[in-house]
C-alpha cells in the first residue's frame, strides 16, 4: 500500500473568545490529513477563517477546508457567528508519508524541455491558473458530493508523490493518475461549469477544468478528446471527454486533480465529504 495516512484522527482544541451560556455544535467531515478536504458546518456563521484566509460560506452554514501535499501539522480555524461571537479551534493534521515514483521511458523532450518549449510551457500555466482563479460560479454545485470519474481503472500514480522522471527528480505529483484503455470515456466528478477545455499543452496534453463553485475545481489531464467547451454547464456523471495519453504521459491515463482557492489536495478525498461515517461533532461551551 502507499500513502498510508491514520484516517479519522479528528484532534480539535477549541479555544472560546467570547462567553455565552449556550453550547456551539461544528461538525466537521472527511479526512483531516496532508492532502486532505473537510467539510465543515455550523449555525449562524458569519464568516469562517482557515490560518487568516477567508473561507466561503453556502447559505445552510457549511464550507471547505483543504490541506495541501504540505500542509503545516495545526491549523487554526476561526468561526465568528452573527451574534458577535466566535470561536478559535486548532486543527490537529494528520502526516501522510509520500513514497517516491520513479517514471522511466518519458519522452526526454518533456522531462528537459528546449528554452524553444517555454512559451508553450508558460502558455499551460497563464491559461490554468486563469481556469481555477477565476469564480464563474457562486453556486456551490459541490455540496451534491462527487464521483469517480472513470468506472474502471488502475491507480498509477497517487497524489504526492515525489516523481523522478528518467532519473531526474521533478516537482510532487499534484493529482490521482487513473490508467485505462485509450478512449475510455470520462465524467464530470460533479455539477459544475466548464472553465477550460482542450489545449493541447506541453505537460497535460488536453485537459477540461470545471467550476464546481465557490473556488473549488476538478482538472482532468493527458485526454484523447474532449466533448465539452468552455461555458459549458454539466453534470454529475455527463460524458466531458476520453482518456488519452497526450501531454507528458508514457501510457493512456486520466491525471484527476483537484484545487480549491489555490490549495491543490487529493481528489480522492472530494469522495468522503458527503459520507456520514466520517463525520464528527466538535462541541464546546462558550
Ligand atoms: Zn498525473
Amino acid at each position: 500500500m502507499t500513502n498510508k495516512a491514520i484516517y479519522l484522527t479528528f484532534s480539535v482544541a477549541a479555544i472560546s473568545f467570547a462567553t455565552l451560556a449556550n453550547a456551539t455544535e461544528l461538525e466537521l467531515c472527511g479526512n483531516m490529513v496532508q492532502g486532505g478536504l473537510v467539510k465543515g458546518q455550523a449555525k449562524n456563521l458569519q464568516s469562517v477563517t482557515q490560518n487568516g484566509k477567508n473561507i466561503p460560506i453556502t447559505n445552510d452554514g457549511s464550507f471547505l477546508l483543504a490541506f495541501d501535499r504540505d500542509a503545516k501539522s495545526t491549523q487554526e480555524l476561526v468561526l465568528k457567528y452573527q451574534d458577535g461571537t466566535g470561536e478559535k479551534y486548532h486543527l490537529n493534521i494528520a502526516p501522510t508519508k509520500w513514497d517516491i515514483q520513479r517514471v522511466n521511458g518519458v519522452a526526454q523532450s518533456k522531462v528537459t524541455p528546449a528554452k524553444s518549449d517555454n512559451k508553450e510551457i508558460e502558455r499551460e500555466g497563464t491559461s490554468v491558473n486563469k481556469a481555477i482563479s477565476q469564480d464563474l460560479s457562486k453556486t456551490p454545485y459541490w455540496e451534491q458530493g462527487f464521483i469517480e470519474p472513470l468506472e474502471k481503472y488502475r491507480v498509477s500514480g497517487e497524489f504526492g508523490n515525489q516523481r523522478i522522471f528518467n532519473g531526474i527528480p521533478k516537482s510532487p505529483h499534484r493529482g490521482t493518475d487513473m490508467a485505462a484503455a485509450s478512449g475510455t470515456p470520462i465524467k464530470a466528478s460533479a455539477d459544475g461549469i466548464v472553465k477550460l477545455s482542450g489545449g493541447n499543452f506541453f505537460y497535460s496534453g488536453n485537459m477540461v477544468i470545471i467550476d464546481h463553485g465557490q473556488g473549488l475545481h476538478t482538472m482532468y489531464a493527458h485526454m484523447d478528446t474532449t466533448s465539452v467547451k468552455e461555458g459549458d454547464k454539466v453534470k454529475q456523471g455527463d460524458i466531458i471527454g476520453t482518456v488519452g495519453k497526450t501531454g507528458r504521459a508514457t501510457g493512456p491515463h486520466l491525471h484527476w486533480g483537484a484545487t480549491y482557492n489555490g490549495t491543490r489536495f487529493n481528489p480522492k478525498n472530494l469522495l468522503d465529504i458527503n459520507k456520514n461515517g466520517l463525520c464528527k461533532k466538535v462541541s464546546t461551551n462558550k
